[in-house]
């Protein structure tokens, strides 16, 4: 094992990269320069000779051209090059305005809106009456309702116009070899495998949409001499990231995804034993190590996107650390949209960096000039704005791309986008719009790329997938919000939030990079520049320091990783979770007293799912039901967009959603009884519709039940189907695995209290159970919530008796 991965490999690598940045940007300026000289010269010549009998079109090319030429040598003396995009000043004193009346949820979406609805108090959380909403779409066209801006003012206007003039031919229709062949990456091709051979870690780092994902493990394959015939995996820590990169790969090889090029994500898998280049995420990539510890039949695994610092991106580093010296044939690379990566180098045993030079022009960064006390109707209002401000020319595109924090948002603001058009009709040019999130069903997903049709300007709105893990070609104009969605976990209360914040000053950089990738674009920032410097945080936390550990812990028992609390963790995250979760895990029955991992524990660490829901479906198959079991688990991911309310249907909608209702059983029993009747329908659309069900909701059930079923096989659990008239014996599998949700009545015969955690907390509006009068004196919960109170998910009654007898280590008689 070669663990010096010597001081002098490193001195080579940087003095690699500086020459090789250099001479890029160098060459590619004078490749420019020189031939618009030539031209220049030519056409002088012809306008000297041929004089008046030139056209006037013909005399405004030479003009054109000789300006451009002057513009590039002025220049050329001022600054060397366009690397990279420009950055807002470090703070500006004259704003002094901060965004605290920001209100994430002033605007609804229908099915928040019903909730509201449900509990009678609409009116108190909407301020006032949204511009959006207003029947009146004459806003559009309002300039007293357009948002003000002010600029960072770094971007010189002359040097965008000239930087866009000698770009333009490059924007020509590319076949997808030229493409490949322009990427950033390409010029660096044997560079960088050389550099693989040389290193066994290497750390990459380059510009989103430079060509890391895509061609690296395809550039990796065709060289015999590094994976020595052994396959290459990539991760990635998204999954709609994994399934379109390995469709775009296989498409650049020729071939259907699964063969050569394939994918595996939680509950779908497209591969072959041809399968060579497996993208998939990193959690999956985890799920591997757990069968195959030393990776075995991998020559090379990349791990991209490693800035996002995901969980399992966390934990699998700390694996590779392991696994390398063991391996010294493994070659890992680490790729990286940022700089950070100095911090992947030091955790790595110093590996050297590699570092693509970008190619992105300058995005003039815009904030709002005063906070916006709605970022959602904020976006729409920009995207009229800049949707009717700029032209559409056929031959450069000029997409918008919005950033938004998650699907319902997404699909609320694109229903918006959608009545307003019909209602403006063809006084503005035709607005495509595209969503983009990460349960975007996968034939959806390949719609982004497509380029808009003649005539038309795409808009993309994506959650955070399109910051760096997709880059979308085209788009000149970024509108970002300065949200997303964050998990964070108190491992205190047991609860776990998925709540809207600010984007961190890194991820805003980020997306604003994304207007810059063909031609010099524009970013407008729904925040004012005050809130940026002040109140954006500078990098994401890790999110290993704000998640439930629990699954992780049990799949680090499962590889084997006794003393987790000295595990190789770039950031450990806090003693007190670790802890938390190794008594809970002792309490589900996946340890034994001295910390070693049961047979049933072994079992629940292959089933990808939280283990509260394992043990759940293992009770369940002990009692006669795990059937029933396994397709309410397969449900729970589902609720949120299950019941369809049209505006104009709502009572029907709502009569519709009472037959499948279960009082006793609760919202687990109900789902469990619309499961059982799609399957009698067969999953028909037309079945789904008639009682106001998503069928795609439905399907993706379907999927993850059957998916499920034959991982149950896999890890030899028996199947057993009671029907769904044995409540009992259902309710009480799932108290078995979900029992530390458990909740009590309190006096006000309203809220309850958490038995962990002792937190008060309410049934939410979207439960069967939120309706009724007289509430259940026990329940338990899926999950928590925290909105305006904390509230429970997916709720349902239970006898407290269940909870003395099936966790009696957890839950004392006097409970
Ligand atoms: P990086 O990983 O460095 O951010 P990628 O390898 O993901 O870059 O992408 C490089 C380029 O490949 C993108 O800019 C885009 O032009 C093209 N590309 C990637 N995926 C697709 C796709 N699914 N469809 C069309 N083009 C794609
Ligand atoms: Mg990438």
């Amino acid at each position: 094992m070669d663990r010096k991965r010597g001081a002098a490999g490193d001195a080579d690598m940087s003095d690699l990269r500086l020459k090789s940045r250099q001479s890029y940007l160098a060459k590619r300026e004078a490749e420019q320069l020189a031939l618009l000289r030539i031209q220049v010269a030519e056409e002088a010549s012809e306008v000297e000779r041929l004089g008046d009998r030139l056209s006037a079109q013909e005399k405004a090319d030479f003009r054109r051209n000789a300006e451009t030429l002057r513009l590039a040598e002025a220049r050329n003396n001022i600054d060397e090059h366009f690397d990279g995009y420009t950055l807002p000043d470090a703070q500006s004193k004259s704003e002094l305005l901060t965004r605290t009346d920001k209100d994430p949820k002033a605007y609804k979406t229908e099915y928040q809106q019903w909730e509201d609805d449900q509990m009678g108090k609409i009116k108190s959380q909407v301020k006032q009456p949204d511009r959006v909403q207003q029947d009146d779409y004459e806003y559009v066209f309002d300039e007293t309702q357009a948002i003000k801006w002010v600029s960072d003012g770094k971007v010189d206007m002359e040097k965008q116009r000239l930087q866009q003039m000698l770009d333009e031919s490059e924007m020509k229709a590319k076949t997808i070899e030229e493409t490949r062949k322009s990427l950033p990456v390409y010029k660096y091709k044997d560079q960088l495998l050389e550099a693989i051979k040389a290193h066994q870690v290497l750390i990459v780092i380059g510009e989103t949409g430079s060509g890391k994902t895509t061609q690296i493990p395809h550039y990796v394959l065709l060289d015999d001499e590094i994976t020595k015939g052994l396959k290459v995996a990539c991760t990635q820590p998204r999954r709609v990231a994994a399934i379109s990169v390995a469709q775009r790969v296989a498409e650049e090889m020729g071939e259907r995804v699964g063969k050569t090029c394939g994918y595996m994500v939680r509950f779908e898998e497209k591969t072959s034993p041809d399968t060579k280049i497996l993208y998939c995420t990193d959690g999956l990539l985890l799920r591997i190590l757990i069968q195959d510890p030393e990776l075995s039949e991998y020559g090379l695994i990349m791990i991209d996107e490693a800035h996002e610092r995901t969980l399992s991106t966390d934990i699998l580093m700390g694996m590779l650390k392991e696994i390398i010296l063991i391996r010294p044939d493994l070659k890992v690379i680490i790729s990286s949209a940022t700089i950070t990566a100095q911090s992947f180098s030091q955790f790595l045993y110093n590996c050297p960096l590699f570092s693509i030079p970008g190619r992105s022009y300058p995005v003039e960064v815009m904030y709002s000039r005063e906070p916006e006390s709605n970022y959602l109707s904020a976006a729409l209002t920009t995207i009229w704005q800049v949707h009717i401000a700029t032209e559409i020319h056929p031959s450069s595109p000029s997409d918008i791309l919005v950033f938004l924090t998650g699907e319902e948002e997404i699909l609320a603001a694109q229903a918006s986008l959608e009545e307003t058009a019909k209602k403006l009709g063809n006084r503005v040019p035709p607005l495509e719009i595209r969503p983009l999130y990460s349960a975007l069903p996968s034939e959806d997903q390949q719609r982004i790329f497509l380029p808009a049709s003649v005539g038309t300007r795409k808009c993309i709105l994506s959650t955070n997938l399109a910051e760096t893990s997709l880059t979308i070609d085209g788009v000149t104009v970024v509108i970002d919000t300065g949200y997303e969605k964050q998990n964070s976990y108190d491992g205190k209360m047991g609860l776990s939030t998925l709540t809207v914040v600010p984007c961190s000053r890194a991820s805003a950089n980020q997306r604003a990079g994304r207007a810059g990738r063909n031609r010099p674009g524009r970013a407008y920032r729904l925040f004012t520049r005050f809130a940026f410097n002040n109140e954006l945080p500078e990098q994401a936390t890790p999110e290993i320091m704000r998640q439930n550990l629990l699954s992780t812990t049990l799949l680090l028992k499962s590889l084997g990783v006794h003393d987790l609390i000295n595990f190789n963790f770039m950031d450990p995250p806090p003693t007190t979770s670790l802890i938390k979760s190794l008594e809970l895990l002792y309490g589900l029955g996946c340890l034994d007293s001295t910390g070693a991992l049961t047979r049933h524990g072994r079992k629940l660490s292959e089933l990808p799912i939280d283990p509260l829901l394992g043990k759940a479906i293992l009770a369940a198959s002990d009692s006669g039901c795990s059937e029933e079991v396994v397709k309410i688990i397969a449900m729970l991911g589902e609720t949120h967009a299950l019941f369809l309310r049209p505006k104009d249907k709502r009572m029907e909608a709502d009569n519709a959603r009472r037959i499948f209702t279960s009082n006793e059983g609760g919202d687990f029993m109900s789902q469990l009884n619309v499961y059982s009747q799609a399957e009698e329908s067969d999953f028909d659309v037309l079945w789904a519709k008639q009682n106001f069900l998503q069928s795609r909701s439905l399907n993706r059930a379907r999927d993850v039940r059957d998916q499920l079923e034959k991982l149950l096989d896999r890890i030899e659990v028996e199947h057993s189907s009671c029907g769904i008239s044995d409540h009992v014996a259902i309710r009480k599998a799932l108290t078995a695995g979900l029992f530390p949700n458990a909740a009590r009545l309190q006096r006000d015969g309203q809220s309850y209290r958490t038995l962990t955690g002792s937190l008060t907390v309410f049934i939410h509006p979207s439960s069967v159970l939120s309706q009724l009068a007289q509430k259940p004196k026990w329940v338990i919960y899926y999950e928590l919530v925290a909105s305006s109170k904390e509230y429970m998910r997916n709720v349902m009654p239970i006898e407290p008796e269940w909870l003395v007898e099936l966790a009696p280590h957890y839950h004392k008689a006097d409970a």
